[in-house]
């Protein structure tokens, strides 16, 4: 018992040094230590990220315990089919940590505190937002095609297969009718959208998204 105390002491100590070592800043709020995770993951500094989080657990211990780093990883793609140790995207971990998520959960975050919201709700929030996003990476699928019309934010797009389906998230700038495409696509079940064939008649397309950290 003794040693295994030693043990934790010594990790303590060794995570304080650290902290001086590195130049973690004693941030203080426990939304700046949130951030500070946020942001350090971005940059793939995992060992400032989790500074900051054994530093939430002292000054927010409540709020810390409601928070695990796993809820800042995103389930892996590539291994929708199943845990696969020789996957290359998350080095058979089946999670990986992903910029494009880490910004939206800021993003939900920041937005939430902008309305006034308390640390602990903005955060229920946010990483609620984040979850319904987590549980659909795994529908990703690749899709090819041209796209027939450009919208806001979104192309009329013709698969290979006949396919036309309306796909959001994207940047139109630049882009022309015609133009070839090829990516991942995720479902949008609950969008739906409608445009007319050659002859004038409304249709319904399902809807997809390019980009799942991204807010309709
Ligand atoms: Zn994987």
């Amino acid at each position: 018992m003794r040693r295994l105390l030693w043990v934790v002491v010594f990790a303590v100590a060794t995570v304080a040094v650290a902290n001086d070592f590195f130049g973690i800043p004693i941030l203080g709020e426990p939304k700046d230590e949130i951030n500070a995770i946020i942001q350090n993951l971005i940059k793939g500094e995992r060992e400032k990220a989790s500074g900051h989080f054994e530093h939430l657990k002292t000054t927010a211990p409540k709020l810390a315990r409601k928070i695990k780093l796993t809820d800042f990883t995103i389930p892996c793609a590539d291994c929708a089919a199943g845990k696969n140790a020789q996957c290359e995207e998350c080095e058979g971990r089946s999670t990986v940590v992903d910029p494009h998520a880490l910004r939206y959960l800021q993003y939900k975050f920041e937005s939430a505190l902008e309305e006034n919201q308390p640390v602990e709700s903005a955060w229920a929030g946010a990483i609620g937002a984040l979850n319904v996003r987590k549980k659909q990476v795994p529908a990703r699928e690749i899709f090819q095609g041209n796209i027939l019309e450009i919208g806001q934010d979104a192309f009329l797009m013709k698969a290979d297969d006949g396919e036309i389906f309306y796909l959001l998230g994207c940047v139109t700038d630049g882009a022309t009718i015609g133009q070839y495409f090829v990516g991942y696509r995720w479902p949008m079940p609950r969008h739906s959208h409608t445009y007319r064939d050659e002859t004038g008649k409304p249709k319904t397309a399902k809807s997809y998204t390019l980009n799942l950290w991204w807010d309709y």
